[in-house]
């Protein structure tokens, strides 16, 4: 499987871009900003995006999204808790000093157990709340991968200070969803260095105890 890990944007946010070697349809996630690189790798390729996954409605990981949408056709998941998040688009621009990007239009409602298909890939969504309402991570088993959002990052978890977000709802989120995955599961957080489960189950300081 192709697989590029692309961070964007004021904030760096970490997009993913999944592609299949075999039918070359692909899957982009979190397509935060600098749409035109997304774009030029997908040529690079030569793959067809054919969905479009937002792991929460924050702005540096959704402003991208009507871009990409209106270059590829593709429609756009993410999970439906977060709608009133993305509501807030203008909010969240005057937060960060930047102007508000083109609202998108979600196609999918992206749910707990929700499968997407990329040629003979299955991306699995989980529902991973704390960070958001609406968060989600995306399990890929054949390749033992995940792709985390801001719900866990090498050595730290996501911030639950903003609108939405629950410091006991993120734990739970972990616990829950995230641990029991296999340990040697490589993660890609929405920020930052990629880790493994196994590293974060030993060393997060914010998970002792868990
Ligand atoms: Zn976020």
């Amino acid at each position: 499987m192709i697989h590029e890990v692309l961070p964007v944007g004021m904030l760096q946010c970490n997009c993913s871009i999944f592609g299949d070697e075999q039918t070359r349809e692909a899957i982009v996630v979190d397509p935060g900003d600098e749409i035109a690189s997304i774009l030029a790798v997908v040529a690079r390729h030569g793959l067809t995006v054919k969905a479009i996954v937002i792991t929460h409605a924050h702005i540096d990981h959704i402003g991208g999204a009507q871009k990409l949408k209106q270059a590829t056709g593709a429609p756009v998941y993410m999970n439906q808790n977060d709608r009133e998040l993305q509501n807030m688009l203008d909010v969240q621009a005057t937060w960060l000093g930047t102007p508000t990007p083109e609202a998108v239009a979600i196609d999918q409602d992206a749910k707990d157990g929700g499968v997407l298909a990329m040629g003979a890939t299955e991306f699995h969504v989980l529902h991973t709340p704390g960070h958001t309402q609406g968060s989600i991570s995306l399990w890929i088993p054949s390749e033992k991968k995940l792709v985390a959002g801001d719900t866990l990052f090498r050595d730290s978890i996501g911030r639950t200070d903003l609108p939405g977000g629950d410091g006991r709802q993120i734990l739970g989120s972990i616990h829950d969803k995230l641990l029991p995955l296999p340990e040697e599961t490589v993660v890609i957080p929405g920020h930052g260095a990629n880790t493994t489960i196994g590293r974060e189950k030993q060393s997060n300081y914010f998970l002792q105890g868990l």
